[in-house]
């Protein structure tokens, strides 16, 4: 795509806004017109009381024109002028395709973290929601569920304290490569071979981190195991984690405890009853779809049928919260279908549901595929509202939302509880309010200071492990992590 940007604007902004209306899209300075190139002028400049943007687009012939103005008036310069060229942006390539964005200009940033900051000011729940949609663009229907998140996360974080801490395990191996993952998960037969190397390395490491959390007064507030598939250990590899956990915990209690599942064919009753009988409260059963066509659609080796066998096991065996993912938008599915999985979910009353958009990584066997990214989204925008309407009837509320690249129609990931169940980490997580220890590889650690006063901005690093296992497995030790922590902790003390 030919960009051509004039004034004070960061460019790689109007490269997001375009990316909306040509996903996939790339911007080579040496970009030359032709058949299906899009091209985009857009300059800014002062106006008398604040911003003016002109944007010209055009592709294949057809082109549009917008002219946007907007008062500083009550807005600090910088918003200011993202709000008039995103105004601009939005309206001449949204007149040239044809095409309205569900959440307007909103990219690259959380909705609810926008409707938070507004909250937070003050701002009532009704004036957020207006705001969103003048300001931003974004349809009324997801600038109210951006506001409902956004206050269902204070919920949540309103018991949160600048001591607390939450331990993250990695386990990242799957029993096989869905079509459609770009997850660094190890599925083939020798990286398998390496997970009980792997699992000691991690009670290695697991009683480092939280000895060190210990010294340093940090109360542990959840813990979660992810994956790739953390039920892909054996019973005894879970118990050896399991146990050394247990330890460190020195008879404390967190809040929540996680135990992420997902694929069915590799959850049994034994693995269930070592997980209930080590305090494991929550754990997901995910079956994506309740269809069996598009399940087999898209690699995921388990039936629609051994997803219903793992949960009412689960449920014999008493874990307390469970659970399930859907995806909309999947390669094969349709309303109907998908429709028809939304109900059969309720059916079974599940604490948790989580849905998520379909999302195709560079990385994915399936991306060679033609026509899975749409921007219109076809009927997966339908699917999507669909599930948060039904979800909502049936007593759920949205807790927490996140947005990626390259998901069919720019549509959204969003997480339903009942009422006082919502997966805390996942909250603590996305909202960074306080730090994240992290064992395992490809796992990343987050240590965060939050701000003395509403001026202030949180102090967030990253501390990065080894990407792949094997790499992970190499490094003698998890001195690189300790010593980050402690370095943190001693510039920015509790
Ligand atoms: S189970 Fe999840 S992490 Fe594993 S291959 Fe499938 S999509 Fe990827």
């Amino acid at each position: 795509m030919i960009l051509r940007v004039k004034g004070n604007i960061n460019r790689y902004y109007i490269q997001t806004l375009s990316m909306i209306f040509f996903p996939g899209a790339s911007f080579p300075e040496d970009e030359q017109p032709g058949p299906m190139v899009p091209e985009l002028y857009l300059s800014l400049e002062n106006s008398e009381s604040g911003y003016r943007a002109v944007c010209d687009c055009s592709l294949d012939g057809a082109s549009a024109h917008a002219e946007k103005e907007l008062s500083l008036e009550g807005l600090d310069d910088e918003r200011c002028r993202k709000l008039v060229v995103g105004d601009a942006v939005i309206s001449a390539l949204g007149d040239l395709m044809e095409y309205r964005p569900s959440w307007g200009i909103l990219t690259g940033v959380r909705p609810s973290k926008v409707a938070t900051e507004m909250l937070n000011r003050g701002i009532s729940k009704t004036r957020t929601k207006k705001t969103l949609v003048s300001e931003y663009f974004v349809f009324p229907k997801k600038a109210s569920l951006a506001t409902e998140v956004a206050i269902n996360e204070q919920a949540v974080l309103s018991r949160n304290s600048k001591n607390d801490f939450s331990l993250y395990i990695s386990i990242p191996f799957c029993p096989s490569r869905c079509a459609y993952c770009s997850f660094v998960s190890y599925t083939s037969k020798r990286f398998l071979s390496l997970i009980p190397d792997y699992v000691d390395r991690v009670c290695v490491d697991l009683r480092r981190v939280m000895a060190e959390a210990k010294l340093l007064g940090l109360n542990l507030r959840t813990v979660y195991f992810g994956g790739g598939t953390p039920t892909i250990l054996e019973p005894s590899q879970m118990r050896q984690i399991l146990s050394v956990l247990n330890e460190t915990l020195e008879g404390k209690i967190p809040d929540e405890f996680t135990y992420e599942s997902g694929r069915p064919d590799t959850i049994t009753e034994e693995k269930l009853k070592i997980l209930r009988d080590f305090g494991v409260k929550r754990i997901s059963v995910n079956p994506q779809t309740l269809c069996q066509d598009v399940l087999d659609g898209i690699g995921r080796h388990h039936t629609v049928e051994d997803f219903y066998r793992a949960y009412a096991m689960a449920r014999d065996v008493g874990i307390e919260i469970i659970n399930t993912d859907l995806i909309a938008g999947l390669p094969g599915d349709n309303f109907k279908k998908f429709s028809a999985s939304v109900d059969g979910i309720i059916a079974l009353n599940p604490e948790n549901v989580t849905v998520h958009t379909f999302c195709v990584k560079r990385s994915a066997a399936i991306n060679q595929e033609e026509g899975i990214y749409s921007m219109r989204g076809g009927d997966v925008g339908k699917c999507v509202d669909y599930s948060q309407i039904k979800l909502q009837q049936s007593g759920y509320i949205p807790y927490y939302m996140y947005r990626q690249k390259n998901t069919v129609g720019n549509f959204e990931n969003v997480g339903f509880a009942k009422p006082g169940l919502e997966g805390k980490y996942n909250i603590y997580m996305m909202e960074e309010v306080h730090s994240i220890l992290a064992v395992g590889a490809g796992a990343v650690s987050k240590f965060v200071r939050l701000p003395e006063t509403s001026q202030d901005k949180p102090v967030i690093r990253r501390y990065f492990n080894s990407k792949y296992p094997y790499e992970y497995l190499d490094r003698e030790n998890c001195d690189g992590l300790i010593e980050e922590l402690r370095k943190f902790y001693k510039e920015y003390p509790l």
